[in-house]
Order: structure tokens, then sequence, then C-alpha cells
């Protein structure tokens, strides 16, 4: 299938890129190409103006600033997934990596085009969720910071409005004995999540503390579980209670259901998944601290 007829543009530099988009007429940033191109090619998305970013200078790196890693809107899949800095200070990004597309399209993918197109089945923004991320939204009047959990709306829907580009996502940098862990199951690796669930905590004289839990895959976009990280706070860590607290998760949802998977089956993937996720980041804060 091909595109409907669109105009190109392809500049030098990232204010030249933030005046094409201060355009009124319907113009999309083309960053990796990887999921704008396969819409387009079906005429689910018909854009008037792609406006290419891949020749701007200076947004393609991941960054050690201190309290948080910054990564650039042309990062590609395939360096965040190798990076040492991450791999280092946010283990669980390269664990849930393994999960995301093919190496041809991390290859070209970019972390924060996966953010803006904010597939409701996909991994990264439930890590973003997850991990406290902030998304540095600029268009040619300014900058603003969005949270994480502030940015994903709905169903490929995102805070970004028309003008703006994700010009870099901020990750905070979690405690040295912090733990994690991530679950997913779908179809095959690299196809999209059927249900994801992924968990961080530290553990203070063996009880949990700042539990964070997010989910994927089971609703309109990704979700970071408030109420299962109340519930778990203070508490000593126990397979038990774990599958106490996903059980009410898991009833709470109401997940898509598509041929072969339907929502009670994903409903029973996040009753196993998650107390999964939650056990691996306890066991994994425990021996952080040995
Ligand atoms: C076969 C296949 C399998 C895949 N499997 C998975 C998977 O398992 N999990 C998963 O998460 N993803 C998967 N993907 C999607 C892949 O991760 C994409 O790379 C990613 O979703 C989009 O990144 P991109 O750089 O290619 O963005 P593009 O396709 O270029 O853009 C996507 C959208 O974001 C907008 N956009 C891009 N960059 C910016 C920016 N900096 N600021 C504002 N808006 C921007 C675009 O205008 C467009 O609307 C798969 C893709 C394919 C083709």
């Amino acid at each position: 299938m091909k595109p409907a007829a669109f105009d190109y543009e392809r500049p030098n530099d990232l204010a030249a890129a933030l005046e094409l988009l201060s355009c009124e007429e319907d113009t999309r940033i083309l960053a990796g190409g990887q999921s704008l191109v396969p819409m387009m090619n079906a005429r689910l998305a018909r854009p008037k103006r792609l406006v290419d970013i891949n020749r701007l200078p200076d947004l393609d790196y991941i960054r050690d600033e201190g309290t948080h890693v910054a990564i650039g809107a042309l990062a590609r899949h395939r360096d965040v997934k190798s990076s040492r800095l991450v791999r280092d200070h946010l283990p669980v990004i390269p664990a849930a990596y393994e999960w995301v597309a093919h190496a041809a399209v991390r290859n070209r993918g970019t972390l924060c085009g996966n953010l803006c197109h904010a597939d409701p089945a996909s991994e990264m923004p439930a890590l973003m969720l997850l991990l406290g991320a902030e998304m540095v939204l600029t268009q040619a009047s300014g900058t603003r910071i969005v949270a994480a959990s502030d940015f994903f709306l709905g169903l490929y829907e995102t805070a970004a409005g028309p003008g703006e580009m994700l010009t870099e996502v901020r990750i905070p940098k979690p405690a040295r004995d912090t733990g994690w862990g991530f679950e997913e199951v779908g179809m095959r690796k690299a196809d999209f999540a059927w249900a994801t669930c992924a968990a961080t905590m530290r553990l203070d004289g063996g009880r949990i503390a700042a539990p964070a839990a997010a989910v994927a895959g089971v609703g309109d976009r990704a979700t970071r579980l408030a109420e299962l990280e109340a519930a778990i706070e203070g508490q000593a860590p126990s397979d038990s209670l774990f599958a106490d607290v996903a059980r009410e998760v898991a009833v709470s949802l109401d997940p898509p259901s598509s041929v072969g998977v339907d929502a009670q089956y994903r409903r029973d993937l996040v009753g196993t998944l998650l107390p999964r996720a939650l056990a691996a980041a306890a066991r994994r804060a425990e021996e952080a601290k040995q």
C-alpha cells in the first residue's frame, strides 16, 4: 500500500523545524518512521506535510545529567537498549527492550517517537510512568516540561500539541538499592504486548519502600497502579501479598478483546505477571542490600 500524497520538509536546524511545525496545516514529525509510515501506508494517517527531523543536529544523545538520564529526540531504540549509562542506572529499560520490536525496527525507531505514538500496548510508556520521567516539549514560542503521568492521555493520544516536539525525555535515576521486575506476554517477542507488568521498589528494614508499578496492553494507555503501591508500601514482601494486590488490579481492569486474546485472558495475565514482577523487584532490592 502507498500513502496519500504529502509534502516533505527536511530542515537542518531546530528553529526551522519548529517554524514548520507551527504552521496550521496538518503537519507531522517524521522521526524513525516505524509507526508513522505504516499508518500512512494503511491510510490510517494522512498528514498534509511531514517534517523529517533526522538532520537536526544535537538531538541524538543519551546523557548523564547527575540526577537523571536525558535522552534526545533522535536517540534510537538500539542505542538506548545498549547504553551503558542506561543499563547501570535504569536496568529495567534494557530488560524491557528485549520485548520491543525487531533489530531492524530498533535501529531506526526512536524512544521519543515511540512515546509520542503512545500505542497502548507499547512497553516504553509504561516504563516512563514507572520511573517518573519528564517530557521536554519544545515549540517555536518556548519549552514546557510535562510529567509522564500527564503525558499519556489515551489511545495514540498525548499531551504534545500540534506545534510541539518532544525534544528530550528525562528519566530520574532511582536509588542504587532499587529492585525491578518486568514481565510480558505477547504472541512473540517483538510483537505488541497482550499484557505488560513492571515494578520497582526498595526495602527498608525488610519492608517495602517507594514501590512503583505500571501495566500496559490492558487499556487505552499505559497505567501506573497508585492503589497497589499504597497497599504494599510498608508491608513485608510476600507471594501472598503480591498475589492479593494483583488480583484486585486484574478485576478492576477493562482491557480490550482482540482475536484470540479476550479481555478475561488479559486480566488473567495481569493476575499472573504482576506478582512475578513485584517478587522480582523485591528479590533484586534484597540482593542490592548485600
Ligand atoms: C514490525 C514492528 C514491530 C514493532 N514492535 C513494537 C513493540 O513490540 N513495542 C513497541 O513499543 N513498539 C513497537 N514498534 C513501534 C516502534 O517502536 C516505533 O519505532 C516507535 O513506536 C515509533 O518511533 P519512530 O521514531 O519510528 O516514530 P515515527 O514513526 O517517526 O513517529 C511516530 C509518531 O510520533 C510522532 N513523533 C515522532 N517523534 C516525535 C517527537 N520527537 N516529538 C513529537 N512527535 C513525534 C510522529 O509525528 C508520529 O505521529 C514496532 C514497529 C514495527 C514496524
